[in-house]
């Protein structure tokens, strides 16, 4: 039997940190703080973060196989190039909803960025104005689903003939036939719905054995549910309430990465979750995880 270990690994204390994402050939870990407006690298070999300041708040920010990242930052797509800090904006999504910002996104496996959006106010998320897009090589947008409350995680199965995704205020976990060479989504179901103090649903991944790994915001917790049967195998405990999304990562895969949250946290449960905000490694799970994919654009 594998014994499950949970360690505090880059303690950057962010507000609202997110999306990670392995970067295999730097061997590190690039995620995002998405109210604190920062994009973070980590290295696991030296310990350092490097980060780059967005000026707006940023969703996610993703690999380009041209070079650099492309990340969500205010409602634009913007190109990043690292070494000079210099961004770009690319294409704006959801011009007609000023008070939409871009959440999570993911690039499919041939290389297609999916990104959502969400209503900036927390009160006004049930009004459900957040969108679900792809944005393709050449800067074409498509709209794919309307009315989402919280547009958040994803991952594609084994076969990329299902997306998973996550509205949060939902409080499941959906999948979708997916066309990888149109993009197209179609036959909504739900795969799983979450439990009584499990929180919300929020970033996710999926295992070499095609099983998903959902991170519970307000759960603090990360839950591995098989997507075949809806049921829930496992569920890995953190020192923190907010956790918000995680990625396998590591030399071979096999370290699951956990991004959290410290935004409105009390000042007694600051006392309690000291580690708030700072990604975690969970090791000794006894699965791997997949390589991620960039975005061709
Ligand atoms: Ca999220």
């Amino acid at each position: 039997m594998s014994s499950v270990k949970v360690e505090s690994v880059v303690k950057v204390n962010a507000m609202i940190g997110e999306g990670p994402v392995w970067e295999e050939s730097e061997q590190t870990l690039l995620f995002v703080d998405i109210i604190g407006q920062k994009i973070h690298r980590w290295s696991p070999t030296t310990n350092q973060i490097q980060s780059v300041e967005t000026g707006d708040t940023v969703g996610f920010a993703v690999p380009r196989s041209s070079g650099g990242y492309v990340a969500g930052v205010g409602r634009s797509i913007v190109a990043v190039d690292w070494s000079t800090q210099k961004m770009t904006s690319l294409v704006d999504l959801d011009e007609d909803k000023p008070n939409n910002r871009l959440n999570n996104g993911k690039v499919d496996p041939v290389g297609r960025l999916l990104a959502g959006t969400m209503r900036k106010e927390e009160e006004q998320m049930e009004r459900k104005e957040g969108a679900l897009f792809s944005v393709t090589s050449d800067l074409k947008v498509t709209k794919h689903l309307s009315q989402v409350s919280i547009s958040n995680g994803m991952d594609w199965s084994l076969d990329q003939r299902t997306l998973f995704y996550i509205d949060s205020l939902a409080l499941t976990v959906d999948a979708f036939d997916y066309n990888v060479n149109t993009g197209h989504l179609g036959n909504r179901r739900v795969v799983y719905h979450l439990e009584e103090g499990e929180g919300l649903p929020d970033g996710m991944t999926l295992d070499a054995a095609g099983r998903l790994w959902v991170a519970c915001y307000n759960g603090g917790r990360v839950i591995n549910i098989d997507p075949a049967t809806g049921v829930r195998l496992q569920t890995i405990p953190l020192p923190v309430t907010k956790t918000t999304s995680c990625c396998f990562g590591g030399p071979d895969y096999s370290d699951l990465f956990v991004t959290t949250a410290s935004l409105a946290l009390d000042q007694s449960e600051i006392r309690q979750q000291p580690l708030a905000g700072n990604t975690f490694k969970v090791t000794g799970l006894g699965v791997k995880g997949r390589p991620s994919h960039s975005f061709s654009g």
